[in-house]
């Protein structure tokens, strides 16, 4: 099989890197910047170029989890198949959202900051808590909400759940469906978002969701940008409405530079990065290998989007 590893994936690890992984899948070439896609049957990649849909390719895939960039129906037309990489982030995104909960709780982001100023700034007395006790209301199941809820049981926090279906989940104590939502994030000290951006997720957390926050709740977003409305978190935080946020994700990338968020206390701005780790390619590597021996054999493939 002839795989092509798109250049974009440098934006998470050097593309050589990858073809050294999966050199035992068939004949692996990473596309050089000056020349278009061409002459391979799978693609791996980051992004997704229009260019794409007239190389034809078998299969693309996204060493990204979400795929919210792809044209579903214009790669289907095709006969293209697309597989994503959701299934290997639980770890690192679970610890990062342990990070962000953490450092609100013990205020860690302020003595950072205070740090740069060699200032020596204690918390008033009922500013800092532990995070055993509190409550967290995750929004999406999958494999970063489980990485999340999992984390979450074992420091002794009460987690809460929104899923399509509402069955049991290891690790939540209730279980609440999207159309319950804002009964669901009442409650909760920290929301955290890790649904796929989807037709039904755009702006799910607005003005009306935020409202029924408490006000000393945090909002925590590892899923997409467009699933909350940005001008609404702003005004909740400017109007003391929230408590704080972490942010991995936004609704334009990179964060332009005037966005006020980046000046707010307590607002932690991580650059897209809850699922960086070095063992990224090594986790892409094992995909790849798994469907390119499922595609030769004719069966379907994990992953499958489309
Ligand atoms: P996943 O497919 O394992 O889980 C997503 C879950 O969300 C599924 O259980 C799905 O049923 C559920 N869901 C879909 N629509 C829903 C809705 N309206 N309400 C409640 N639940 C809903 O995917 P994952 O690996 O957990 O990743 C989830 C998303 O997080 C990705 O699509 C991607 O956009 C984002 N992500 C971000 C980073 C990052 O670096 N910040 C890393 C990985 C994934």
């Amino acid at each position: 099989m002839d795989v092509g590893i798109h250049r974009s994936v440098r934006q998470i690890f050097p593309p050589g890197h990858l073809r050294e992984l999966i050199a035992d899948v068939g004949s692996v070439a990473v596309v050089p910047d000056d020349r278009p896609v061409e002459d391979c049957d799978a693609l791996v990649t980051f992004a997704y170029e229009p260019a794409f849909l007239d190389a034809d390719l078998d299969w693309i895939h996204s060493v990204q989890a979400g795929v919210d960039r792809f044209p579903f129906e214009d790669l289907s037309d095709r006969g293209i198949r697309l597989t994503n990489s959701t299934g290997i982030h639980g770890d690192a995104v679970g610890e990062t959202v342990f990070g962000y909960m953490t450092s609100f709780a013990r205020r860690l982001h302020v003595y950072r900051s205070n740090q740069e100023r060699r200032e020596w700034g204690p918390p008033a007395w009922d500013e800092a808590f532990t995070l055993a006790g509190q409550s967290v209301t995750v929004v999406g199941l999958g494999t970063l909400g489980r990485g999340v809820a999992s984390r979450a049981d074992c420091l002794g926090m009460h987690v809460t759940g929104v899923r399509r279906t509402p069955t049991p989940v290891d690790h939540v104590e209730r279980v609440y469906t999207p159309t319950d939502l804002t009964e669901a994030v009442a409650d909760a000290r920290f929301v955290v978002l890790t649904v796929p951006l989807t037709e039904e997720t755009r702006k799910l957390v607005g003005e009306f969701e935020l409202d029924a926050m408490r006000s000393d709740a945090y909002l925590i977003n590892v899923a997409r940008g467009a699933v909350v409305d940005q001008a609404a978190l702003l005004d909740a935080l400017e109007s003391g409405g929230l408590a704080g946020a972490a942010l991995d994700v936004f609704e334009d990338e990179p964060l332009p530079a005037d966005s006020p968020l980046w000046e707010m206390d307590d607002v932690v701005v991580t650059p897209h990065v809850a699922a960086a780790t070095r063992d990224y390619a090594d986790r892409i590597a094992a995909l790849v290998r798994e469907n390119c021996r499922r595609l030769e054999a004719g069966r379907s493939l994990a992953n499958e989007v489309v």
